[in-house]
């Protein structure tokens, strides 16, 4: 139920867990991280609280840039397994997403016919399988990522990494998504409030809008790849 995803310089994972935290207000019943680092996209998830998410983790995981999520059920019970972030086969594509995946049946049936291999319960895994499916065709992760949420039927938002990249990608169709912008790391939340004490400086992000997220650039398209321009809003926010 609450999307944060940060990229800079620096580590993410206090960033990913407070925002995390500023979110609790929207309601969960599980909580994820997934950064990325020189050895590869690692996965920390859980049922149950922020709190008991920071406690499973040993020390703070390092890596410049991340995901993370709060869980509100809609396909599967509140397990660790069902926790989000969700990743392919191979454990190399980790995705959060808010909202409901409407044809996710179709999809899990298909992707299992190619080889892949399903964990959890949930309408969400089928996402960074399909990333990862759409990367065997396409040249470049941002068209297999464009690609995948061209077939997804239903509502999302969606934050995605990719090992070996130093990139976060992002996509909304009918679940908020908004992207914050400080002097040295870009963020991306359902809300607001995640990322408030870096930044008030923002973007609402619109239905159809793909983000890319780089360290020192960001930029944010159509589902065809056209570019998008988007103003900048300064949020005057009274807790
Ligand atoms: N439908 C997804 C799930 O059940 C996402 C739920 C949410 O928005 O938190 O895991």
């Amino acid at each position: 139920c609450g999307i944060i995803a940060r990229i800079g310089h620096g580590n993410a994972t206090e960033t990913l867990l407070s925002g995390l935290e500023n979110l609790e207000y929207r309601g969960y019943d599980s909580a994820g991280i997934a950064v990325q680092n020189g050895s590869g996209v690692k996965v920390h998830k859980c049922s149950g609280q922020v709190s008991d998410l920071k406690s499973s983790l040993e020390g703070r995981p390092h890596g410049n840039m991340g995901i993370g999520h709060t869980r509100w059920s809609t396909h599967g019970p509140p397990t660790d397994e069902n926790a989000h972030p969700h990743t392919d086969t191979a454990g190399d594509v980790a995705v959060v997403h808010n909202g409901v995946i409407d044809n996710y049946d179709e999809l899990k049936a298909e992707l299992r016919a190619l080889g892949h291999e399903f964990e959890s319960d949930t309408d969400t895994e089928v996402i960074p399988h399909l990333i990862d499916e759409y990367l065997g065709t396409c040249d470049d992760t941002e068209r297999a990522v464009r690609r995948a949420v061209d077939t997804l039927e239903g509502s999302y938002a969606i934050a995605a990494i990719v090992d070996g990249e130093e990139r976060v990608y992002a996509a909304r169709k009918g679940s908020p998504l908004v992207l914050g912008l400080d002097d040295s790391e870009w963020f991306l939340a359902s809300d607001v409030p995640a990322f408030l004490d870096y930044t008030d400086e923002v973007i609402y992000l619109e239905d159809g809008d793909i983000v890319v997220l780089e360290p020192d650039s960001y930029w944010i398209s159509d589902l065809e790849g056209n570019p998008v321009d988007r103003s900048v809003d300064t949020v005057d926010w009274d807790p």
